[in-house]
């Protein structure tokens, strides 16, 4: 954060002091003002900037300094006499600041210290009131009423870019299962509805195939959990190969992988199945360094039918037929029959 707040410190103290200067020249104020003008505009910026990086903790160090440039803002007030347009624009940059760090409450703490620093400064030069502002101090005002919040809205608008851009990723990393690149579980259950809506309003076609790994634990056991990443990844991307267009592959958890087949029959769907069975047994021998690996999927394969009431009774079909495949001695698809059959 220091480095951040910096260049936007710089900015704000070095163009704020134009009107100071201006409101300190008219009043011909005394040495030790301008010194603290010095100070101000120029020399806390990088004082600030040692300060929070030689802290061990750099972000609490600069909350702190955000607070002194408060206090500093409120002991202007009374040593410019309250002219009226630089003293408003100071209070309100000041906290513009304080909300534009993102920091929660930070410009609620800051009107207090705000506050303390007008006391202070009332107290250094004693209470003078004159609010008057000459067009001389107007025209130093808009430098940094110009400059400043542009620049404010700027540095806003790129963590909005960024947001927008981390929000785009979570979204694809919600959709995407990350080891096996196929369809994350809730996308694809989207898909699924999709297809089985089109099923009962256009009747079109679909088949849910229900994909999983044999005995995929000894596999882990005999190989480690990395050679079995690697047989789940082998699997998908068969399973990623043998889609037409319109189909749709996931991930369901562990070792289970869920497949829509849009505009297929159930005989057409079958004969995917087994392509993808087949697939998987002659891959799997030829995966390096898993020598001697013997791998298989059992398929239960349903067809989408007026019967399933929602995916879940979809899915259940399926997940029936998986497990009679595997009830039967797994390496094969088996189809479910039909509900009105
Ligand atoms: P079955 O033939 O009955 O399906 O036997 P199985 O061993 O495949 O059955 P089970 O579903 O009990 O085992 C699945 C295993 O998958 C258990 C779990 O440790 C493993 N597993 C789950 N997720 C992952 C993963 O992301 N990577 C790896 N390597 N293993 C996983
Ligand atoms: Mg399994």
């Amino acid at each position: 954060m220091p480095r951040q707040v910096y260049p936007l410190r710089v900015l704000g103290m070095g163009l704020g002091g134009l009107p100071l200067a201006a409101v300190l020249y008219e009043s011909g104020a005394p040495a030790a003002t301008w010194a603290w003008l010095g100070f101000t505009a120029l020399l806390w910026p990088q004082l600030a900037l040692w300060l929070a990086l030689r802290s061990r903790h750099p972000h609490r160090a600069e909350v702190r300094n955000l607070l002194f440039d408060s206090a500093l803002a409120g002991m202007w007030v009374p040593l410019m006499h309250f002219n009226l347009l630089p003293s408003v624009l100071l209070v309100t940059l000041t906290t513009v600041d304080k909300i534009s760090t993102g920091i929660p409450r930070l410009w609620l703490q800051s009107l207090p210290v705000m506050l303390a620093g007008a006391v202070l400064g009332s107290v250094a030069t004693g209470l003078a009131f004159q609010p008057a502002t000459s067009m001389a101090v107007i025209l130093a005002c808009l430098p940094v009423l110009l400059i400043h919040t542009v620049a404010v809205s700027l540095a806003a608008n790129r963590l909005i870019g960024r947001i927008r851009e981390q929000n785009r990723e979570l979204d694809r990393l919600q959709r995407v299962d990350a080891l096996t690149g196929l369809s994350g579980r809730r996308h694809w259950q989207q898909q699924a509805e999709a297809a089985l809506h089109r099923h009962r309003e256009e009747a079109a076609p679909a088949v849910l195939l229900m994909v999983d790994i044999d005995r995929f634990k000894d596999i882990n056991d005999q190989y480690g959990h990395a050679s079995g990443d690697d047989v789940l990844r082998m699997a998908a991307g068969i399973l990623r190969r043998r889609l037409g267009e319109h189909d749709s592959a996931g991930r369901f958890g562990g070792d289970e992988f869920a497949v829509v087949l849009a505009g297929a029959g159930r005989d057409d769907a079958v004969a995917v199945a087994e392509g993808m069975r087949r697939d998987v047994e002659a891959a799997a021998l030829a995966l390096p360094h898993m020598a001697g690996l013997r791998c298989s999927v059992s398929i239960g394969v349903a067809a989408a039918d007026a019967g399933h009431a929602s995916v879940r009774d979809w899915l259940e079909a399926a997940d029936a037929a998986l497990y009679a495949a595997k009830h039967a001695g797994r390496n094969r698809v088996v189809a479910a029959i039909l509900p009105r059959a």
